[in-house]
């Protein structure tokens, strides 16, 4: 099973406002690295260069918080109770 296969399979409850909030002026190497590094690639660009979060898809790793650190990520947490990532095995 490829990795967006298992991907696939889990089941997503979004909140309504993102669980991760990044810094208003982000460089250019913090964006790519933020791109370069999260699993479920939720990291874009905008055609004005401002980098957006897709957090409806987080896996709540903790990959971006951990690499990218708190010069980029200004609040990490996780999703309120019941909503987020529910993970699925097979
Ligand atoms: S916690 Fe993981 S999946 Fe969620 S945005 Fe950060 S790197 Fe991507």
């Amino acid at each position: 099973m490829s990795v967006n296969e298992s991907l696939a399979q889990n089941c997503y409850h979004p909140d309504e406002t993102s669980h991760i909030t990044l810094h208003e002026s982000l460089s250019a190497e913090q964006c790519a690295l933020l791109e370069k590094i999260c699993p479920a690639g939720l990291f874009q660009r905008d055609a004005s260069l401002k980098e957006m979060l897709h957090f409806e898809g987080c896996l709540e790793c903790g990959c971006c918080r951990l690499i990218a650190g708190d010069g980029a990520i200004d609040k990490w947490r996780y999703p309120a109770s019941g909503k987020g990532i529910s993970l699925r095995f097979s």
